[in-house]
């Protein structure tokens, strides 16, 4: 699938763009991984945490709106749609692991956030994909009708550590 349409505006009074009636910025990979160096440095808040809930959230809000607007009702075009839109929201290539119907994982082997951050800061011990792991969440849920945290989304191996790509695990509900 590369056909998606999407629904981004401009309104030119504001100088804001809009995605399906959300305002949105664009950004660089500076911007990204000093973002991402702010909220991984304080030891009192669980910035990961708070990254991938944000992204959970806004996936939630706006990949129904995705799938409607291009007409899209089966489940396995629906992870198709979900993989295409994060590439053009400029993420990355992102691929589900489905197994009989069922998500058990996801992989990334092209991430515009690990990738920004071994450019700016080298690699890093540890993962820091929670954008794309909530996002990974957050199309799940729409899928399945399920609320929001239903699903969680574990990064067992990024690029930003010397991964050749990002892996996500799947847990499903109990
Ligand atoms: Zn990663």
């Amino acid at each position: 699938m590369d056909s998606l349409r999407l629904n981004i505006d401009y309104d030119d009074r504001t100088k804001t763009l809009y995605l399906y009636g959300s305002s949105i910025t664009i950004h660089c990979h500076h911007y990204i991984s000093n973002l991402l160096k702010m909220i991984d440095s304080s030891p009192y808040v669980d910035g990961g945490s708070i990254m991938y809930d944000a992204a959970e959230k806004v996936t939630i809000k706006h990949i129904g709106r995705v799938f409607e607007k291009n007409n899209i009702t089966a489940t396995d075009e629906k992870y198709a749609a979900a993989e295409e839109f994060f590439g053009k929201l400029g993420f990355g290539r992102l691929k589900f692991d489905i197994i009989n119907g069922e998500v058990k994982g996801a992989s990334s082997s092209v991430g515009f956030i690990p990738k920004s951050w071994t450019l700016k800061y080298g690699e890093r011990p540890d993962h820091i994909c929670y954008f794309t792991a909530g996002y990974i969440a957050g199309v799940i849920e729409v899928i399945n009708n399920a609320p929001q945290s239903s699903y969680e989304v574990s990064e067992t191996a990024c690029i930003a550590s010397g991964s050749p790509e990002c892996v996500f695990v799947v847990r499903s509900p109990i």
